[in-house]
């Protein structure tokens, strides 16, 4: 399954109020690929993701998965936004079946697939518990778990660690990619921090600031498994090095 971006533009406002948001962007993410955004706040990387997920409409351009026209339709695309949304009054378990049951699958079925699905998310001791309850990192791999419930094979994800500190932050990551060993998902993943971006993509775009448009494209070659000790790493400082002055060099 591949994942294309053509040519979207996109405008919000009409007349004197009138908000260039996306220039011209294409992108693409292949089979098995982690593919990241990285790009200055208010630049435009979620107005990607709703225009990638069917939620808007871009004013030109194409959503093209497996070489297939998808723009404007919803339903192809598991996405995960910047806020978790749990349901303060679903548990866990019935958070996770959300996607499912919208879906039209019926409660038990459901239930019974995220039941399997809690301790690869280490969620096991909490399938009854409310949102309220759960730590960040917890909530997080909560509103992850009900993604891949949709059963999609392309995870948007916009920003899952942002809010979380910097150790849960890690762990999260860890736990991120082995979830991506087991699932083999097709991953957009958005992020403000370029060792976070680093560390899990295969690639990283870097879009320049709002009207966004691509600055340049980077090849994440570190080999995989990741592991924690090639943060110090000099090929692993390259590439932090390069996103960094490619984040703060001018249009
Ligand atoms: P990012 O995710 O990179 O922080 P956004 O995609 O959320 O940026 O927003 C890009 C720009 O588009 C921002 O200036 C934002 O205010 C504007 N914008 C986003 N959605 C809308 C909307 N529905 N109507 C008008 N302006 C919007």
């Amino acid at each position: 399954m591949n994942l294309e971006v053509k040519n979207i533009k996109k405008t919000y406002g009409s007349g004197e109020r009138i908000l260039p948001a996306l220039e011209q962007i294409n992108l693409n993410v292949k089979e098995g690929e982690f593919v990241s955004v990285i790009g200055p706040s208010g630049c435009g990387k979620s107005t990607i993701f709703n225009i990638v997920s069917g939620l808007d409409h871009p004013d030109e351009g194409q959503i093209l998965i497996d070489g297939l026209d998808v723009t404007g339709q919803t339903g192809h695309i598991s996405y995960m936004m910047q806020k978790d949304l749990l349901l303060p009054w679903r548990t866990v378990l019935d958070n996770a079946i959300l996607a499912a049951e919208v879906q039209g699958e019926s409660r038990k079925a459901a239930r019974a697939r995220a039941y399997e699905l809690l301790p690869a998310f280490g969620l096991e001791q909490f399938a009854r518990e409310y949102p309220v309850k759960l730590s960040g990192g917890m909530r997080q791999r909560a509103a992850l778990l009900r993604t891949v419930m949709a059963n999609q094979d392309i995870w948007l994800l916009d920003e899952p660690f942002g809010a979380l500190d910097a150790m849960t932050r890690d762990r999260m990551q860890e736990w991120l990619l082995e979830v991506c060993r087991q699932f083999r998902p097709v991953v957009l993943f958005i992020t403000h921090s370029i060792e976070e971006a680093v560390y899990l993509s295969d690639r990283v775009y870097v879009l320049s600031d709002r009207p966004a448009r691509i600055k340049d494209e980077i090849t994440i070659d570190l080999a995989r498994p990741r592991h924690r000790d090639m943060v110090t790493q000099d090929r692993f400082l390259h590439f932090k090095d390069l996103l960094l002055q490619e984040l703060y060099q001018q249009r």
